[in-house]
């Protein structure tokens, strides 16, 4: 069966209200990603980026315009939309394994199965160890890796990753993003990676969009590829040594405006 995660965002605005004011956090917003594209999205701090992923995971609706996930109208969470929050939310009195099997237990799956599938997911992950011990006895890497397991055990067609290594050490989160660039392309989902660091952007993702500061906007889309590098598509790590790496970082930096802060 072909894996129907394609996306399509049109003209989408979304205004936040508190008692004191309206906040417009995006603002007619439009594209389109293909199914198995891992597209990445950088804006600075505040320019709508969660806001984004929320909306198209279904948990808010846009003010206006709509948006479609395998042509079909999003209108509430799916278990085809697998949601990786900014913060790993992990719960501390459950273990490891019972963490992992939480989006399961929410959507009435088959529990056996999905039990299988989240062993083999954190053994895969280098957890295979830790599957009963406790959120708080895991690194900040280790806990990242059980809130992807957790995320892909019911097996979404479409990852929506909020800054995923923004919490973790500059070397730490290099290899991270390395191991995880390597479990999404064989898993061959549709990712949209939400991230304010442009090398990871550039790094990991086949298409960088460009975020203006609030009301978020599209700045500008960028194709990303390593010619240098051969056919195949380069590591994370391999990327940053290719030579067209500088080119889109600087270009990108330009756009993001980020000597105004
Ligand atoms: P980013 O993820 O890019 O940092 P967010 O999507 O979190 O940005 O926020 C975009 C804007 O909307 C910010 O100005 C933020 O203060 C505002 N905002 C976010 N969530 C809410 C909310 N629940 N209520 C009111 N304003 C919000
Ligand atoms: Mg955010």
């Amino acid at each position: 069966m072909a894996v129907q995660a394609a996306v399509s965002v049109e003209n989408v605005s979304l205004s936040y209200f508190t008692p004191e004011r309206e906040t417009l956090a995006l603002s007619n917003i439009s594209f389109d990603i293909n199914n198995g594209e891992f597209i990445a999205i950088v804006g600075s701090s505040g320019c709508g980026k969660s806001t984004l992923l929320s909306l198209m995971s279904g948990l808010i609706k846009p003010s206006q315009g709509s948006i479609s996930v395998g042509g079909r109208a999003v209108d509430a969470p799916s278990p085809r939309v697998g949601y990786m929050f900014q913060k790993d939310t992990l719960l501390e009195w459950r273990t490891v394994l019972e963490n992992v099997l939480i989006g399961a237990e929410l959507l009435g799956l088959d529990m056996k199965a999905a039990k299988i599938r989240a062993k083999d997911l954190l053994t895969r992950y280098g957890l295979g160890e830790f599957l009963h011990a406790f959120p708080a006895q895991l690194s900040g890497g280790m806990r990242q890796r059980a809130a992807l397991a957790r995320t892909l055990c019911p097996n979404p067609d479409l990852l929506l990753l909020d800054e995923p290594f923004s919490a973790l050490d500059y070397q730490i989160r290099l290899a991270l993003s390395e191991e995880i660039a390597a479990i999404l392309r064989a898993e061959n989902k549709t990712v949209i990676l939400v991230t304010h660091d442009i090398g990871e952007a550039i790094s990991m993702a086949t298409r960088v969009v460009v975020m203006s500061r609030r009301p978020g906007r599209i700045k500008s889309e960028h194709h990303i590829s390593f010619p240098s590098f051969g056919a195949t598509r380069p590591t994370p790590l391999d990327a940053r040594k290719c030579p067209e790496f500088a080119g889109y970082f600087q270009t990108i930096w330009d756009e993001l405006d980020l000597h105004q802060i």
